[in-house]
């Protein structure tokens, strides 16, 4: 399905060995600071970057540093990775399950202002998803922050690619299976230093600059070995988007011919992300999958059918989720991996004409 594939041993020994010389292995090191300054190096000045242990973690911070009133409702997309709505129950708050747009395959700001009325209980924030790596325009969910006051959150765990403004505080997944994978991590964007110290003061026992604990916090700090890889993943990154956006021109070449194959927008063209979700007509999914397994083409629906569906938020209150069931009975993952091949890249389109043409 996936291949990962992070620096080598090689190509993070000169990092190691400032490990060794400095003997600083924990606590904002060398080696982060300058993970951290390389990755604003991204953004635009001023913005903040705080790395944690991982998207989940950064999601729970950031919502937990908005201290927002316990149990109320955060808005999200019914139609996200589960962690989503595990960020919104570990900040104390309640996943407000809504259904998605069937373009874009996430929460329209329109969608939730329509849906604010008839809300089952205050809602104090919105969790807006870039799904797969595809990033939502942000502008109408600044205007919303602005005219209702609810606090807007990106969850742009697999959008490292495409994440490059954070106006509305973002997290992006440095996890294995991302694009730029360096294990097990995460970081907050957000252009509100405020908001910056306060969730790295939660990454870090709640202390502010001395030993004295200021809230009830946790410990979600990168280690200098975490940073070692994901400065070497960053200097490979300007070769390893081409490799990314390549496999997938590849495979969007495949299937040109496969009208009932839809990728998602701008998919593998002006993005580049580590995951191939296409969409298949409404409800055919698992049947292609079987198709597909028959043929020895593994595949994963990587976000199932959405959240309500999962035994964990089944008691979630939710909205109509019409479009969430339509999306979740034909969106589909292909096998996909950064050195995907020719002939790798013509077995899986094979196997899909066999099953849809
Ligand atoms: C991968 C992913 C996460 C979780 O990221 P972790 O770093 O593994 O915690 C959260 N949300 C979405 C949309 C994801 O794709």
């Amino acid at each position: 399905m996936a291949r990962p594939q992070l620096p080598t041993a090689q190509a993070l020994a000169p990092y190691l060995r400032r490990i060794d010389e400095a003997r600083w292995y924990s606590n904002f090191g060398p080696l982060l600071t300058a993970f951290e300054a390389r990755l604003a190096a991204r953004f635009a000045p001023g913005t903040e970057i705080v790395t944690c242990a991982n998207a989940t973690q950064g999601l729970a911070l950031c919502l937990q540093a908005l201290s927002l009133p316990p149990g109320s409702l955060c808005a999200i997309p019914a139609y996200t990775f589960v962690a989503t709505a595990h960020a919104v129950a570990a900040a104390g708050l309640t996943p407000w399950l809504l259904d998605v747009d069937p373009q874009n395959w996430t929460l329209q700001p329109h969608a939730v202002r329509a849906a604010l009325a008839g809300a089952p209980g205050p809602v104090s924030a919105v969790i807006v998803v870039a799904p797969f790596g595809l990033m939502p325009d942000l502008a109408p969910w600044l205007a919303l922050r602005a005219e209702t006051g609810i606090a807007v959150v990106v969850d742009a765990a697999a959008a490292f690619d495409a994440l490059n403004a954070a106006p509305l505080p973002a997290v992006v997944s440095l996890h294995a299976t991302k694009a730029l994978g360096i294990g097990e991590g995460g970081f907050l964007a957000t252009e509100d230093a405020d908001l910056a110290r306060r969730v790295r003061e939660l990454t870090s026992f709640g202390f502010r600059g001395a030993r004295e604990s200021q809230m009830p916090a946790t410990n979600a700090k990168l280690s200098e070995y975490a940073a070692a890889v994901g400065l070497a993943a960053l200097d490979a990154w300007p070769h390893d988007r081409l490799r990314w956006l390549r496999a997938a021109r590849g495979l969007r070449a495949a299937m040109t011919h496969l009208p009932q194959v839809v990728f998602q927008e701008g998919w593998g063209l002006s993005w580049a992300t580590s995951v191939c979700c296409v969409r298949l007509p409404d409800g055919a999914a698992d049947a292609v999958a079987r198709d597909l397994a028959a043929a020895g083409v593994e595949t994963r629906a990587w976000w199932g059918r959405g959240c309500h569906t999962h035994p964990a938020f089944a008691g979630c209150p939710r909205g109509d989720l019409t479009q969430t069931d339509r999306l979740g009975s034909a969106v589909l993952g292909l096998p996909f991996r950064v050195d995907l091949d020719h002939a790798q890249t013509g077995r899986i389109a094979a196997a899909l004409a066999q099953s849809v043409g």
